[in-house]
């Protein structure tokens, strides 16, 4: 007596897919299997493990046409951008494969003479990941990848919109010839998450999504005395400086509020421009908004498609109507368009008051809140001026001013010219409520690991 996941194509409204849920039994199943792995898979060289991720990026290559359709279909990514996921996925395998032996490498420590201490990296166990709909195949990768190379073993919770997405992650493992029970995915929903993190057999916890589902896991795993990285929502700064290339401003900043529907942790949301160019910046990235194509997103020629899911979508709503009710105005874009599919325009606020929504809160859709400074220090506030520290972007041709502006600015990262992007070479994560713990790079696989010392006398 199973319950069921139905998916929703955003696109149409139309139910495409239903796929039955684990019971407990089979999350217990899984539990011991992945328990049963790790014995196994803990005693391998990080050489073989890396070896598989040669095969995990051969499978993701083979049919990135199939999975990307896949994706567009459960949560309405326009296919051009599935389709670079993909890519991605394959050159985060790629990466790990080629570094993985070189960031577990064991460190030496300075020590008395006549003893050896060093540091080596033990892997924690089964780790369970919750992660959301947005970058289905990238997020689960970005987790799984780097840590089941350290030796781990996954159990992914996929956002209850994406099964199908899941279920195909779990399906490249399988193709790449790992070993049954390294990667597994639980169709589940999120009731029995609290019950999977007080299970003895899950040691670890990782969560991308929103603050409160990253609060609960991390109190509960917390309770348990088990460690989480958390990778929760930004509203992203992106500001622009009077010497800054604006054809370059208003170019990337048009795609990095836009790109898969404006629903990425990192997207520019809070476009904070110096007075002595507001005006040009604002006519010139209203023009980009509106030149941006939107509709059906298995055509290669959409920019922006669908919202993931209508509910959403009627909460991003919700919030440009107050920013509007509060003084911000709506220069395009602002209401649902009238189609089937949940489609929200690409949509710019100007003027947006303090103490609204499109200044206080994550808009996760291709809504731009765009504000005056007076100057670069009145730019720095702002940007500070939130409860997130995700990442952030300034744009400024002085390159040594550029740093400058980056060092003053609290958030996980900063690109200077650059839109704010994930990279498997460069640490990713946040500070205040976007959440702790790095992911990629060297310093994300060792968040996971017992970095153990052997002093030997
Ligand atoms: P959620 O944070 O609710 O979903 C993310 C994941 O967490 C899903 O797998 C979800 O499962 C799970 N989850 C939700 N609540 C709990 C809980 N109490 N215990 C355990 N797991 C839980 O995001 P939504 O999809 O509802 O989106 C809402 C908002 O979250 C967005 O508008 C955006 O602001 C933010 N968000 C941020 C993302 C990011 O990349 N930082 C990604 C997605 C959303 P299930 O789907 O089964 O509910």
């Amino acid at each position: 007596d199973h319950s069921s996941m139905e998916v929703i194509n955003p696109a149409t409204g139309e139910e495409t897919e239903s796929y039955e849920e684990d019971d407990w039994a089979e999350i217990d199943t899984a539990l011991d299997r992945a328990v049963d792995t790790f014995e196994d898979w803990r005693q391998r060289s990080v050489r073989e493990r890396e070896q598989f991720l040669v095969d995990l990026a051969d499978v993701i290559r083979d049919e990135k046409h199939h999975y990307a359709e896949l994706m567009t279909r459960e949560m309405g990514k326009p296919i051009s951008q599935a389709i670079a996921e993909i890519e991605k996925c394959a050159w985060l395998c790629d990466h790990y494969a080629s570094h993985a032996g070189t960031y577990l490498q064991e460190e030496q420590h300075p020590s008395p003479p006549g003893t050896s201490v060093k540091t080596v990296h033990d892997p924690l166990g089964p780790v369970l990941a919750v992660m959301p709909w947005n970058f289905p195949f990238w997020q689960a990768l970005r987790f799984s990848v780097p840590y089941i190379t350290a030796g781990n073993v996954g159990l992914l919770k996929h956002a209850s919109n994406v099964p199908g997405c899941a279920l195909a992650i779990e399906e490249l493992y399988e193709k790449a010839g790992y070993p049954e029970g390294v990667f597994q995915t639980l169709v589940v929903g999120s009731d029995p998450v609290d019950d999977i993190l007080a299970d003895e057999r899950i040691r670890a916890a990782t969560l991308t999504g929103s603050g409160p589902a990253g609060r609960a896991v991390a109190s509960k795993a917390g309770e348990q005395l088990k460690k989480t990285v958390l990778e929760l929502g930004g509203s992203d700064p992106f500001v622009v400086l009077e010497d800054a290339d604006l054809d370059a401003a208003v170019e990337t900043g048009t795609r990095a509020r836009n790109q898969n529907g404006g629903q990425s942790c990192i997207a520019a949301k809070r476009f904070i421009v110096v007075d002595d160019v507001y005006d040009e910046y604002i006519d010139r990235f209203t023009e980009e908004f509106e030149a941006l194509t939107i509709g059906d997103p298995m055509d290669e020629e959409t920019d922006v498609g669908p919202q993931a899911r209508r509910d959403l979508m009627e909460g991003l709503h919700e919030q440009v109507i107050a920013s509007v009710d509060a003084g911000a105005t709506a220069i395009t874009g602002g209401e649902p368009l009238d189609r089937e599919g949940a489609y929200y325009p690409p949509t710019i606020l100007a003027d947006v008051p303090e103490n609204c929504p499109a200044s206080d809160e994550e808009l996760f859709g291709p809504v731009a809140a765009v504000f005056r400074v007076a100057d670069e220090s009145a730019a720095i506030e702002m940007a500070n001026d939130t409860q997130f520290g995700l990442g952030a972007s300034v744009w400024t041709e002085d390159r040594d001013r550029g740093e400058r502006v980056a060092r003053e600015i609290d958030a996980g990262c900063v690109y200077v010219n650059q839109l704010v992007k994930s990279d498997p070479r460069v640490p990713f994560g946040g500070v205040k409520e976007s959440g702790y713990g790095r992911e990629l790079s060297g310093i994300g696989i060792k968040e996971f690991v017992n970095r153990k010392t052997v002093w030997v006398e």
